[in-house]
């Protein structure tokens, strides 16, 4: 696919539909070309357009389609996948403008949103009507749109899902312009193809999402948080199936290994709780009551005292549960503070954790490489970093640890990504597992949506053209 160039006049037509100060073309650009992935470099888009409604959004991907310039849309650009990195050049289509919380309906227990509102933005606004977001993708100044576009999970899948778990209906522009509308305040449907699970995932590529109608629940009462050390990491995670067969729903499992416990510390100064055992799960539940609280965090200990656990820590106060929370969420930062050269995002049967963690540090060791492993223990995401000094020499090694890696993971019944998406980071790998017939129909499916494939090219399995 080649595409044209962005040229001042198709600038001037850009500037007809937002105005002047929402056409970027100069410095203010680089902020543009990146998001939060590592491998991927900065490419500079020629220009930024910030639209501030649908019809706007409209009209730039009906010009961009009769000139065939490429558009990327981008959220807050939190991605860790390179999805929003504008690899072809073109416009970056960036929602940030589109931030309003349209409305928090109360009898019908949901919200709709313009796409650039922020996890943030929403958890308040929901609270403010006694109403809950539940799902929690680790980083709150990502957009609502980009969560819906790369499907994000985070901690608390167990019980809850994922983004797409929690979303009703979406509207959506397509690469021609055309406005679509999915979905609706209910429950049931059976209205022809799912559209709006279709697009929730696509990392931008199918569509522009202009507006998020999203699920909301109550508030839960109450919440706990456990934090228990295992001999070994298989003992931790051989205890996972038999706390759901318990009958008790936590939130959310995680998993640990000492090595990464001790990272944490160095680069917060935070002591954390029994930090010389070797595994720990860190389980987080909710309910409507203390004692409902209480019973459930009774069985939970009981199930991992038969697996091995010699302790349950319960985090005395507020502060202290706070605490190890952040700990928990400043795993990225730290990993990132030592060297991350890249972020696997497997997933894989939630019983297969252990057996996959050990093999797959095994190869790392045997290359050379230090492999930190953690992860989302009840709903089978793993991620794991090498860590060390980038030269050329070690990326390549790298490089063949991941493929490596990918094959083991998808030999255990497997997935690529369990939420990051595949942007470019992931996109090779994928096309190196995936099955040649479902690539085949994704890309029959794209090109029902984008005909001359303008949106986010080069992105999951689409490699780029050159502006000519
Ligand atoms: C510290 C940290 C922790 C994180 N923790 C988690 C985690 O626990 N779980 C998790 O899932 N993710 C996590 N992420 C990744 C990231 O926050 C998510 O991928 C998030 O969904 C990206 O949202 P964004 O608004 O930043 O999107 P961007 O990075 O701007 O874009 C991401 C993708 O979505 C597309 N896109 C954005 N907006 C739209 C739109 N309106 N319409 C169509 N396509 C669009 C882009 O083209 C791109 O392909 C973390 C990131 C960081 C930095």
């Amino acid at each position: 696919m080649s595409y044209m160039k962005v040229t001042s006049g198709f600038v001037q037509a850009l500037a007809a539909i937002v105005g002047e100060k929402n056409v970027l073309t100069g410095d203010e650009r680089k902020a543009y070309s990146r998001d939060e992935s590592t491998g991927p470099v900065a490419v500079m888009p020629d220009v930024v357009v910030r639209p501030e409604n649908t019809e706007a959004v409209s009209r730039i991907m009906k010009l961009a389609n009769e000139h065939g310039i490429p558009v990327t849309p981008r959220g807050a650009g939190t991605g860790l996948s390179g999805g929003a990195i504008p690899i072809a050049g073109g416009i970056v289509l960036s929602l940030e403008r589109m931030n309003k919380i349209i409305e928090v309906d109360r009898d019908n227990f949901c919200a709709t949103v313009e796409p650039g509102v922020t996890l943030i933005q929403l958890y308040k606004a929901a609270g403010e009507q006694g109403l809950y977001y539940p799902t929690y993708p680790g980083e709150t100044s990502a957009t609502i749109g980009g969560n819906v576009a790369t499907n994000a999970g985070g901690m608390r899948a167990v019980r809850y899902g994922v983004t797409r778990s929690f979303i009703l209906g979406l509207q959506a522009v397509l690469p021609t312009g055309e406005v679509i509308e999915t979905g609706g305040k209910f429950v049931k449907n059976t209205s022809g193809y799912d559209l709006t699970q279709l697009i929730i995932g696509s990392e931008g590529t199918l569509a522009i999402v202009t507006r998020v109608l999203i699920k909301l629940t109550l508030i839960p009462g109450k919440s706990e948080i456990l934090f228990i050390p295992f001999p070994t990491l298989k003992d931790a995670i051989e205890a996972v199936p038999d706390i759901l067969k318990a009958g008790v729903l936590p939130v959310g499992i995680e998993f640990m290994e000492k090595d990464i416990i001790q990272m944490v510390e160095k680069f917060t100064g935070v002591s954390i709780p029994m930090h010389d055992r070797n595994a720990f799960l860190m389980v987080m539940v909710e309910a409507e009551t203390d004692e409902q609280v209480q019973a459930t965090a009774e069985k939970i200990g009981d199930v991992c005292f038969g697996h091995g656990a010699d302790d349950v820590f319960l985090p005395p106060n507020a502060q202290a549960k706070k605490e190890l929370l952040e700990a928990r969420e400043k795993f990225y930062p730290t990993i990132s503070h030592f060297g991350m050269l890249e972020l696997v995002d497997i997933v894989v049967p939630r019983s297969k954790i252990a057996e996959f963690v050990a093999q797959s540090k095994q190869i790392a060791t045997d290359m050379g490489i230090n492999l930190v492993a953690y992860g989302h223990a009840g709903d089978g995401n793993v991620h794991m970093h090498p860590i060390g000094e980038r030269t050329p020499e070690v990326e390549a090694k790298v490089h063949k640890l991941l493929v490596e890696l990918y094959k083991v993971g998808m030999a255990m019944g497997g997935a690529v990504s369990g939420e990051h998406g595949l942007g470019i980071a992931k996109r090779d790998y994928f096309l190196g597992v995936a099955d040649p017939a479902r690539v085949e129909l994704m890309k029959r499916i794209k090109t029902a949506f984008d005909p001359r494939g303008i949106l986010n090219p080069g992105k999951l399995f689409d490699r780029p053209g050159k502006a000519s």
